[in-house]
């Protein structure tokens, strides 16, 4: 189901101007292949675009940042513009976010709030071309939910810092070329005054980058170790012991980047052959005539509803120039475990198959890999269980969660 909500002329006039841009700018056919449901005129003309290049050709449109300042790549838009550029490439099956989701939703906002001039220069524009991928060095074994506990060391030495300690779950590591990096500048004040934010350069010597195989088979995200790494203190974002103001701008982002997106329904390489997640999850189900399967799809196709009329909700208020209200945050945690139960529910409807399937089979091995990434979902991105503590104090207005160690010096706090 889709919903519209009217444009105002300036809305309308807006889309057009993009739907003309799109039509210049995608191989022949793209456009009008959509528009008459035509798969093989889709095929051929998805056989002649490139990620890369589009994501060049997006990134200096100003179209891949509409709500950048011109003068750094983007359109100086609005939230609503935002929203009707994420709407027509939704409706012309392009990907909402290019590779580079990381450097665009996250690193790129964060430098244009706290960076100088020089960092914004020298870094904005080959973020939003994608020629230079970011990724984001936060969580470590000891600190996720609780990133302000976190234990890397950064200490000064001359017109450098240096660099030790260990990060995990960082995604697409070993393609970045910079990574946002959270260190400890002072062990001696209380944890969130003690951090500092920096741009490391991943080729750094003394970087060491491991990648973690996934249950799925892939290594999405890595273990990063840095032994002695050397970064000019003109990569220092902000001031000393400003770091974790910067990361809260990186954090707030990495929810809205992710909000109007939901991690099922995102095709990050575009152009998908089969675009439509309820039609995919439809074909994945055995036995459509049993009624307690059917029983069980209807609960699925109404609570897939629900969930598109609160994104249409949070989309409404974009458009409108509202600020994004709680749908975000109850949207990723109900997208997550939905995504977990009908994984699941794949799973068991089409029993042994769905464990064991001839070699090559590709519908049970996309099935397979669907229910083991779907684990990952109630975790990336904030926990489920942190997110309902965040809503339960921000919208029910609940006691905050209780944090004893707010106050003491970092180096007194007990470690695990
Ligand atoms: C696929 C994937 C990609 C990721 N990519 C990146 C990345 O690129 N860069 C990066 O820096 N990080 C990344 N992360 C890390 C992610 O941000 C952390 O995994 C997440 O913040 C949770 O931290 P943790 O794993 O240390 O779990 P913990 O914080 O140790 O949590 C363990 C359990 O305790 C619960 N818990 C913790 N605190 C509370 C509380 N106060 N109240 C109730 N329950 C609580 C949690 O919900 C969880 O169930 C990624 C994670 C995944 C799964």
């Amino acid at each position: 189901m889709r919903f519209d909500t009217d444009d105002t002329d300036e809305q309308r006039e807006f889309r057009e101007e993009f739907r003309e841009w799109l039509k210049d700018n995608l191989p022949d056919g793209w456009v009008q292949s959509i528009k008459n449901g035509d798969e093989e005129l889709f095929k051929e003309s998805r056989s002649k675009w490139d990620i890369f290049s589009w994501m060049k050709t997006v990134g200096l449109s100003g179209y891949a940042a509409p709500l950048w300042p011109r003068e750094y790549g983007g359109i100086s838009g609005t939230a609503w513009m935002q929203q009707i550029i994420r709407e027509e490439l939704s409706a012309n099956r392009l990907p909402l976010a290019g590779i580079n989701l990381l450097g665009v939703g996250l690193a790129g906002p964060t430098i244009i709030e706290h960076g100088n001039e020089n960092q914004k220069t020298r870094y904005l524009s080959k973020i939003l071309t994608g020629e230079e991928i970011w990724c984001q060095l936060f969580s470590e074994p000891g600190s996720g939910s609780d990133l302000a506990s976190l234990s890397t060391k950064a200490v000064k030495d001359g017109d450098e810092w240096v660099i030790n300690g260990q990060k995990v779950w960082t995604t697409i590591a070993q393609f970045a070329k910079f990574g946002m990096l959270l260190a400890r500048t002072n062990p001696n004040v209380p944890k969130h005054e003690g951090l500092s934010y920096f741009i490391l350069d991943m080729h750094s010597k003394g970087v060491e980058i491991r990648p973690l195989k996934q249950m799925t088979g892939s290594s999405e995200f890595n273990e990063v170790f840095f032994n002695d790494v050397r970064i000019p203190a003109e990569n220092l974002v902000g001031s000393v012991g400003d770091g974790w103001r910067c990361a809260r701008t990186t954090l707030m982002n990495e929810r809205t980047a992710l909000a109007g997106l939901s991690i099922d329904e995102t095709t990050f390489l575009g152009g998908s052959a089969k675009k439509d997640p309820w039609q995919i999850f439809l074909d994945s189900v055995p036995n459509k005539e049993d009624p307690l399967i059917r029983q069980q799809l209807a609960q699925f196709f109404i609570e897939t509803q629900v969930k598109e009329i609160t994104s249409f909700r949070a989309n409404a208020a974009r458009k409108a120039g509202n600020s994004p209200g709680p749908e975000g945050g109850v949207n990723k945690v109900f997208n997550a475990e939905f995504n977990k139960r009908k994984t699941e529910f794949s799973m068991n409807a089409n029993g042994l198959r769905s464990i064991a399937w001839k070699s090559g089979d590709r519908n049970f091995e996309d099935l397979a890999t669907r229910f083991l990434r779907a684990r990952a979902n109630t975790i990336e991105g904030g926990t489920s269980e942190v997110l309902r503590n965040q809503m339960s104090e921000r919208i029910l207005g609940l006691p905050r969660d209780v944090e004893v160690d707010k106050d003491i010096p970092w180096a007194g706090i007990g470690k695990n």
